[in-house]
């Protein structure tokens, strides 16, 4: 039995005038005495009382009460320690949290907990009251996250200076300005972007045209076609540069919530000075080595084993220069440098890059099988792109098939989407690597130790297609062959293909 303080009018504790059962949980007798015996007793409410963590964690599994009232800072035991473990007990009770200080990291961890309020000690004993209230009559419960509804319930349980503290610390600029063009809230990041205003001079209230002179901080808020700019990036002078996003909210206006990617577009520029230098200073070294190997042979005839070298070395250099290709590709398609699209026959494609590989195809004896019968389906791309992907995947079943296997070619229309498949009868892949070939520079073990390669061709392939709105996938069996599986929307004359609407927008 624990400690139990009763109503006067009911000094037995038999009658119970509201029939609600609180627990005060404090290592502080003298919070216990206040918060039980004085605020909550006089309200009819039947309390229990311990004096730590652990004892009420005890009590709280034995009387089940229907409200917690927990200090945070206890011996043994703080109080979300204790509302955590009566969650992992399947207990889930409506907790009040007093804090001796407020924190983001408790307050956070409290609304996790699915602690309902949160008092900094010391509050005002009616407010307190008018909380146990309100969730005692279901008027504030529990916190769900995934429920938007819920987590606003929740929120509404903090007090405005709880949420606006939590809103300052935050180390993003969060801003709001009202239907009127008025600032309605500014946190402390965002402060430091108004820099019309003096020092410690109020910004709310205020136009953001009076406080501010960023052009690209004012430009957010102009319309392009009827449409509010939704992400912008905003430059500020001491070369910090941030992401914006602007959210429009009925009857409260736009929020506009930045994120600093200095770092970002710093690390972008370094890897764009990177690949840049690697395709045009080692491109120029080279061609030197490729064009000595040339005129080495050009001054005099050489022996056996000289001509072996110079052959390896301009296998080298092949290889050098592919890789440098596959990297600048991947370069491009990464930084989304857009190139122009259109409509384009599947067929033409297929065919374009067959052709060019039929030589190499001929020399490993391999036949080379193309069904495009359905001759009018159209995809919207990037021909060279396009063609790149079909390049790639013919270039790796013929690369992967051993001499006198076969290869073949096939597009069909399944509903809206165009299907192209390429097979071949070679080496297979493990189902083990299976997941993983599409990833950059992996190549499975046999093809690493017996192949050429980069391993940079199907993470290109793939960007490529998931760039034209489509899909691939890969079916294989070691040793009996393999087949990639290529899905990309079609493009009817008279509608257009998704890809090509959502770019129109
Ligand atoms: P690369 O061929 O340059 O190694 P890719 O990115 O094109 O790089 O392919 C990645 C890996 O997927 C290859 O190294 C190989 O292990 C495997 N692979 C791709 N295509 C085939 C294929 N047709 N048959 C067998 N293995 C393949």
């Amino acid at each position: 039995m624990y400690p139990r303080f009763t109503s006067m009018a009911d000094p037995k504790g038999d009658e119970q005038v509201s029939g609600e059962r609180i627990l005060v949980v404090d290592d502080s007798k003298e919070v216990r005495d206040f918060l039980a015996g004085t605020v909550l007793l006089t309200e009819g409410y039947i309390v229990d009382v311990a004096e730590d963590g652990k004892n009420g964690l005890k009590a709280a599994l034995e009387v089940a009460p229907d409200l917690i009232i927990t200090d945070q800072a206890m011996p043994g035991m703080t109080g979300l320690e204790l509302v955590e473990h009566l969650q992992k007990s399947g207990l889930n009770v409506p907790t009040i949290l007093m804090t001796a200080e407020g924190s983001e990291e408790i307050s956070v961890r409290a609304l996790r907990a699915g602690v309902v309020d949160y008092f900094i000690k010391p509050f005002d004993p009616e407010k307190l009251l008018s909380s146990v209230h309100n969730i005692l009559t279901g008027n504030a419960r529990q916190i769900d996250e995934s429920s938007p509804e819920d987590l606003l319930k929740g929120l509404s349980n903090l007090n405005a200076v709880q949420l606006v503290t939590i809103l300052h610390q935050i180390q993003e600029p969060v801003l709001v300005i009202d239907p009127n063009g008025k600032v309605t809230l500014c946190n402390l990041a965002a402060r430091s972007l108004m820099n019309k205003a003096e020092p410690g001079e109020a910004v709310v209230g205020h136009s953001l045209l009076d406080i501010t002179n960023n052009r690209s901080l004012l430009d957010i808020f102009q319309y392009v076609d009827g449409q509010l700019v939704a992400t912008q990036e905003i430059h500020l002078d001491d070369g910090r540069v941030l992401d914006a996003h602007i959210t429009e909210i009925d009857d409260i206006g736009r929020v506009i919530v930045m994120q600093d990617i200095t770092h970002l577009q710093n690390q972008a520029r370094l890897r764009n000075d990177l690949v840049m230098t690697i395709s045009h200073d080692l491109r120029s070294p080279l061609t030197t080595i490729l064009g000595c190997i040339e005129l080495i042979g050009k001054i005099g005839d050489l022996n056996t084993k000289q001509k072996l070298l110079s052959d390896q070395i301009r296998d080298a250099v092949q290889r050098t220069t592919d890789l440098i290709s596959e990297l600048l590709e991947h370069h491009k398609l990464e930084t989304g440098i857009e190139q122009p699209r259109e409509p384009v026959l599947l067929w033409q494609l297929v065919r374009g890059a067959a052709e060019t590989l039929a030589g190499k195809a001929d020399m490993k004896k391999q036949h080379l099988l193309l069904d495009l019968l359905e001759d009018d389906l159209r995809v919207m791309g990037t021909p060279s792109r396009l063609q790149h992907v079909f390049s790639n995947l013919i270039d790796n079943a013929i690369k992967y098939t051993p001499d006198g296997g076969e290869i073949s070619v096939k597009i069909r229309s399944e509903g809206s989407e165009a299907v192209c498949t390429v097979s071949d009868t070679g080496i297979g892949i493990p189902l083990d690597d299976q997941p993983r070939i599409f990833e950059r520079f992996y190549r499975t073990s046999k093809a690493a130790d017996d192949y050429e390669g980069t391993g940079l061709g199907l993470s290109i392939v793939k960007t490529i297609v998931e760039q034209h709105e489509g899909r691939i996938w890969v079916d294989s069996q070691p040793n009996e062959g393999t087949t990639f599986t290529v899905v990309l929307p079609i493009r009817t004359p008279d509608n257009g293909s998704k890809a090509e609407r959502k770019r129109s927008r």
